[in-house]
């Protein structure tokens, strides 16, 4: 093995999330309201087979266990069970996961499974059928429950669900998300509201802190659980009570980056150090041969030594992030 992926805070990297398409055929009032729009640029097709292939070896050659396959949505490229059959080539890859809108889970997760998708997060903003509609622009939470209920069929043990946490939007849910998951294996990841760049008055006016969701679960007996090294950032608490588990997602708290582990590819080959804050550093020039895998590695090496410490995101940075579906949320 290589030398393992680290930087110059001693943080080491474990966790790819690549993401293979910008495209998306929701449109998420806090990501895509007006819809996917090309970005118009020259040469802009997204990652190959091959190139994904070679990426994925020089970072499992650098100690990353886990990928994350994300987007845009990234089910909507026709090649998905394909993508997910070469990063399971990989055997130092012990995890593969994706997050999803959902809306091809039903008909495709046996296929995705059977290629070797590990772990699967569905985004369901809302256990309202039309607060869902309102949030997400389509009118599928029948069609992504059904997903839910056939992952279960094919085998999964668990299946995670992501809810961005909205004032006045979804905020006064949480019985009824935790009665959802009483009796069923679902972590559900209440996620905090970022700002990105293209965002207007939406953050100031929905934004909640994961704070009030903590507060409440501490005070109704859940109980932190211990981080695993390649575990994404959630707080996960677990009850008793409960088959279900609740993660919180907050990037706004102190020290939220202490823990970071992750790195990331844009669909068009980019490394981005951090969801926020760089425009990304070229990388698909050395993903053409497999003999570059060593060039490929010490470029990613000489750029992780340039890892900021924190996103800033707390004292009112944005970065240069127009929305998460542009580098994969
Ligand atoms: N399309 C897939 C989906 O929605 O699950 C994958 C890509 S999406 C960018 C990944 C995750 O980022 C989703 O769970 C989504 O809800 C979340 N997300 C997008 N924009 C966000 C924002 N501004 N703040 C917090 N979470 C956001
Ligand atoms: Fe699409 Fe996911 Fe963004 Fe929603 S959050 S618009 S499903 S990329």
């Amino acid at each position: 093995m290589a030398q393992q992926f680290e930087d110059k805070f001693r943080r080491k990297f474990y966790y790819l999330r690549l993401s293979v398409t910008d495209v998306c055929n929701f449109k998420c009032t806090y990501c895509l309201p007006d819809g996917y729009k090309p970005s118009g640029s020259k040469n802009s097709s997204f990652l190959t087979l091959p190139e994904i292939h070679r990426v994925v070896n020089a970072f499992a050659d650098c100690g990353t266990s886990k990928i994350r396959i994300t987007g845009g949505e990234p089910t909507l490229r026709k090649d998905f069970t394909d993508i997910i059959r070469v990063i399971a080539d990989n055997s130092n890859i012990q995890k593969i996961a994706t997050t999803t809108n959902g809306y091809r889970m039903e008909r495709g997760v046996a296929e995705w499974k059977e290629a070797g998708l590990t772990h699967i997060n569905v985004s369901v903003d809302s256990l309202d059928p039309r607060m869902f509609h309102q949030i997400t622009g389509e009118n599928r939470f029948h069609q992504v429950m059904s997903g839910i209920d056939r992952a279960f069929e094919v085998g999964y043990k668990q299946v995670k669900v992501n809810v961005v946490l909205m004032k006045d939007r979804n905020h006064h849910e949480l019985p009824l998300f935790l009665n959802w998951i009483k009796h069923r294996p679902i972590q559900l990841r209440f996620i905090e509201l970022m700002q990105t760049g293209e965002m207007d008055d939406l953050f100031t006016k929905h934004h909640i802190s994961g704070v009030t969701i903590r507060n409440q679960l501490i005070a109704n007996g859940w109980i932190l659980k211990v981080r695993e090294n390649n575990d994404g950032p959630a707080q996960v608490f677990v009850h008793p009570d409960y088959q279900g588990e609740i993660g919180l997602i907050m990037p706004y708290e102190k020290n939220f980056c202490d823990s970071c582990n992750r790195l990331r590819v844009s669909a068009l080959g980019k490394l981005h150090l951090c969801l926020f804050g760089e425009q990304g550093i070229e990388l698909r020039d050395l993903m053409q041969e497999d003999a570059q895998e060593a060039e490929l590695i010490s470029r990613i090496q000489m750029q992780l030594q340039n890892k900021s410490v924190s996103h800033f995101l707390q004292e009112g940075n944005t970065g240069m992030t127009p929305h998460l579906a542009s580098i994969g949320g």
